[in-house]
C-alpha cells in the first residue's frame, strides 16, 4: 500500500501517540497535534487546539506542508473526561466535554474533508468509546460526546462515501494511559471484573485497529463502529 499521508489529534501521549508510531512504522507519513511543548521524539508536530477552528485551520495548513500534501488519513483521537454526577454536572463540565471530544473531532473532519473531497480518497476515524454506547455513571457529558461520533461517522459516511472517503469509529474499551491512570484502584478492579477478556487493553491494540481502518484494504467499511474493549460492550 502507498504511504499515506496522516495526522493525529493528541498524537503527544497515549493511544494517539501509540497510533501515531504504529501508522509511522508502516510506511506512512505522519504529523502529530500538540498543545504545548515539544512533540514526541521521532515524530513530527503541529500545535492544536481542537475547541478554536482558526487552530485547527492552521495546524492542517502547517501538516499538510510537513507532508507535502493533503492529508489523506484523520485520526481524531484528541479527548477530555470531566466526571460528575448528572445533578451535579456544570454546564461548563457539560460543554467543555462536547466541544472537545465532539465538535473538535467535527472541526477536524470538515477541515480535512476540503483535500479529500479533491483527492477523492480518504480515511477518518474517530476515537470514541465503550462508554458511547454503553453508558456510564457519573459520564453523561463523555458517553453523550462519545455517542455523537456515530452519528457524525455515519453521516459522513452518506455524505462523502461516493468520493472514495470512509469514516469509521474505533470504541475502546479500558486502556492503559494517564486517562484510566488516575482511576480509584477499587473502581480500577471493579471494571476489570466485568470485562470478559479479564484485563484492561493496551495502546498498542487500537492502533492496530485504526491502522487497519486507515489502509486500502479496508475501503468498503465505512459507518463501522469497531470495538477494542475485551467484550465490555458486546451488543451495544
Ligand atoms: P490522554 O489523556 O492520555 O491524552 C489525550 C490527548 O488529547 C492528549 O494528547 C491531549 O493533549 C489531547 N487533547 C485534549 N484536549 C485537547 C484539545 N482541546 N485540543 C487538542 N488536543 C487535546 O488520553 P488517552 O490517550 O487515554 O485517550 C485518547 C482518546 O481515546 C480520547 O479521545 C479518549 O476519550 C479515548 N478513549 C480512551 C480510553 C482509555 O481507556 N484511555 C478508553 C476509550 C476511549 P495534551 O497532552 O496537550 O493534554
Amino acid at each position: 500500500m502507498a504511504g499515506r499521508n496522516v495526522l493525529v489529534t493528541g498524537g503527544n501521549r497515549g493511544i494517539g501517540l501509540s497510533i501515531a508510531r504504529d501508522l509511522l512504522e508502516a510506511g506512512h507519513s505522519v504529523v502529530v497535534t500538540h498543545r504545548s511543548g515539544e512533540p514526541p521524539e521521532g515524530l513530527q508536530g503541529v500545535r492544536c487546539e481542537v475547541t478554536d477552528s482558526a487552530s485547527v485551520d492552521r495546524a492542517f495548513t502547517e501538516a499538510e506542508e510537513l507532508l507535502g500534501g493533503p492529508v489523506d488519513v484523520l485520526v481524531a483521537n484528541a479527548g477530555i473526561t470531566r466526571d460528575q454526577l448528572l445533578m451535579r454536572m456544570s454546564d461548563e463540565e457539560f460543554d467543555s466535554v462536547v466541544d472537545t471530544n465532539l465538535a473538535g473531532a467535527f472541526r477536524c473532519a470538515r477541515r480535512a474533508s476540503k483535500g479529500m473531497i479533491r483527492l477523492r480518497r480518504g480515511r477518518i476515524i474517530f476515537i470514541s468509546s465503550v462508554v458511547g454506547l454503553y453508558g456510564s455513571p457519573g459520564q453523561t457529558n463523555y458517553a453523550a460526546s462519545k455517542s455523537g461520533l456515530v452519528g457524525l461517522a455515519r453521516s459522513i459516511s452518506r455524505e462523502l462515501g461516493g468520493r472514495g472517503i470512509t469514516a469509521n469509529v474505533v470504541a475502546p474499551g479500558f486502556i492503559e494511559t494517564d486517562m484510566t491512570e488516575v482511576l480509584p484502584e477499587d473502581r480500577k478492579k471493579a471494571y476489570q471484573a466485568s470485562i470478559p477478556a479479564g484485563r484492561f487493553g493496551r495502546t498498542e491494540e487500537v492502533a492496530a485497529a485504526v491502522r487497519f481502518l486507515a489502509s486500502d484494504e479496508a475501503g468498503y467499511i465505512t459507518g463501522a463502529v469497531l470495538p477494542v474493549d475485551g467484550g465490555l460492550g458486546m451488543g451495544h
